[in-house]
């Protein structure tokens, strides 16, 4: 790719979770029974009226002060026209010429230690439409006969993110999606999950030679339901646009499709079939302008973001810069780990157990798995090792148990008998017999062949079923072996 240069928008839709829609009081929420969350007003029956959800205006206007936008003293929404079935008005409500949020910027911590700054072009305040299911074996829309529609997310609070050209690459883009999510994560004000829409990511992407300004043709890229398919999307799209400008040929200005069982884009409409959206002020809402002192009492009231929180971490507890961008990156390991030294735990060991075992533990069961872990139970597998009593091969053991059943560790480490064998006559009983059973191997270490001490540790472990303190076996091993 030395000869051309990358170009990069990304625009994100983020779902708030606030109790009620935008516009009327029905409940927000994910996974009810299909049209139970509706009402005149997210129905879009002729008559009703809506009005503007006081909650959903603080959190855009927290995001906006978090991305140091400037908030704009006078801004409006808009009717966007256009027809879809799974949006009951035949318009949406959104923001036009005049958004709320304007000219910000997202540092962006890339894989190489460096930081990157792009700019926020804009942060407007939108509804969400409801969803389609196409009744097909594929799920997809052409070999669809029948189609379902659910209008309990119609009218969701939504909020778009608009970034400017600023991305250079895949890795950066994915970068800045994690950014921008652990800061809505710390402002609490939207779920931001991928996998579950609440989180949704457009993005634009074109090529043109390196060291030169205009940008080329852009071409829009949507569908991608998680930062890994977001980088392959981008990945894809780049080559695709590089060997064609290569042959010769004009890229069109397009809407594409990730295809993530194919790994590939796909043309969905190309622009001379866009919609006129034909804007114009929603006349039943009047104008949005902000008390200023109101928006300086919630600058003021911003909790401690990500760039602050990763630094704290780093200066206050000596954690390794790349352990505190994991706890930083995930609400649940970071208030895990907030609330674990308030139990006075040494905070690189409890950040160990949380970014390392705990962590692998939840992904292994899914986003939607109960996680019982608490921090009195981090607190108690650090100080159960800290004093010899388990092992850490214990202590993972234990952690599981926890995970699944959220005992108390001493119950979990009573029951599955995982004090650590350290009374000499029962650990030497258990390395006599794997001295015996192993006599060639324990030839081979008088032989001087040292390295086998690790695999006679290691049966030693397995002979008291994890519970012997490997130190002590090991020493008990070369005392026994050179004597
Ligand atoms: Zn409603």
């Amino acid at each position: 790719m030395a000869e051309w240069e990358t170009v990069i928008g990304l625009e994100c839709h983020v779902e708030l979770s606030t109790q009620t829609k935008m516009f009327c009081g029905c409940r927000v929420g994910f996974g009810a029974q299909p049209n139970t969350d509706v009402c005149p007003v997210c129905l879009g029956h002729p008559g009703s009226l809506p009005v503007p959800n006081e909650e959903a205006i603080r959190r855009i206007v927290t995001i906006g002060l978090a991305l140091d936008c400037r908030i704009a003293p006078h801004s409006l929404f808009h009717r966007k026209n256009y027809f879809y079935p799974d949006m009951p008005k035949n318009f949406q409500i959104s923001q036009f010429d005049l958004p709320i949020c304007v000219g910000g910027h997202l540092d962006v911590e890339l894989p190489n230690g460096a930081t990157k700054r792009v700019g926020i072009t804009r942060v407007h305040m939108e509804e969400d439409t409801g969803k389609t299911t196409h009744g097909s074996a594929s799920g997809r829309i052409h070999d669809a006969d029948s189609a379902l529609i659910d209008y309990n997310r119609a009218g969701t609070p939504l909020v778009e993110c608009v970034s400017e050209p600023d991305i250079r690459s895949p890795e950066q883009a994915g970068a800045y999606i994690r950014e921008l999510r652990a800061t809505l994560e710390a402002l609490d004000v939207s779920d931001v999950r991928m996998e579950e829409g609440s989180l949704r990511c457009d993005a634009n992407v074109s090529l043109r030679p390196a060291g030169t300004e205009p940008l080329g043709t852009k071409v829009e890229i949507k569908n991608m339901n998680s930062i890994r398919s977001l980088e392959r999307a981008l990945t894809y799209e780049m080559a695709r646009q590089q060997t064609a400008l290569e042959n010769g040929e004009a890229i069109v200005q397009e809407t594409r499709h990730w295809d993530e069982d194919a790994g590939a884009t796909k043309s969905m409409r190309s622009k001379e079939e866009a919609f006129d959206y034909r804007y114009f002020p929603e006349p039943d809402i009047p104008p949005l302008d902000p008390d200023l002192a109101w928006v300086e009492d919630l600058r003021a009231a911003l909790p401690e973001l990500p760039p602050a929180r990763r630094e704290r971490y780093v200066r206050a507890f000596d954690l390794k810069p790349m352990v505190a961008d994991v706890l930083v990156g995930d609400r649940v390991s970071s208030a895990l780990f907030e609330e674990t030294l308030v139990l006075g735990t040494d905070p690189r060991l409890a950040a160990n157990w949380i970014t390392q075992d705990l962590a692998g533990l939840r992904n292994k069961a899914g986003a939607q798995a109960p996680n019982l872990v608490t921090a009195r139970h981090v607190a108690d597998l650090v100080a159960l090792v800290a004093a010899d009593t388990i092992s850490g091969q214990g202590a993972k053991q234990a952690l599981e148990d926890a995970f699944v059943t959220g005992d108390a560790i001493a119950g979990i480490v009573e029951r599955r008998g995982l004090t650590q064998v350290s009374d000499t006559g029962a650990l030497g009983a258990i390395v006599d017999r794997v001295l015996s059973e192993n006599a060639e191997v324990a030839e081979q270490f008088r032989g001087g062949k040292h390295e086998v001490i690790g695999f006679l540790v290691g049966q030693v472990m397995k002979g008291s079923r994890g519970s012997a303190n490997p130190k002590l076996a090991q020493e008990f091993l070369c005392e026994r072996l050179n004597g």
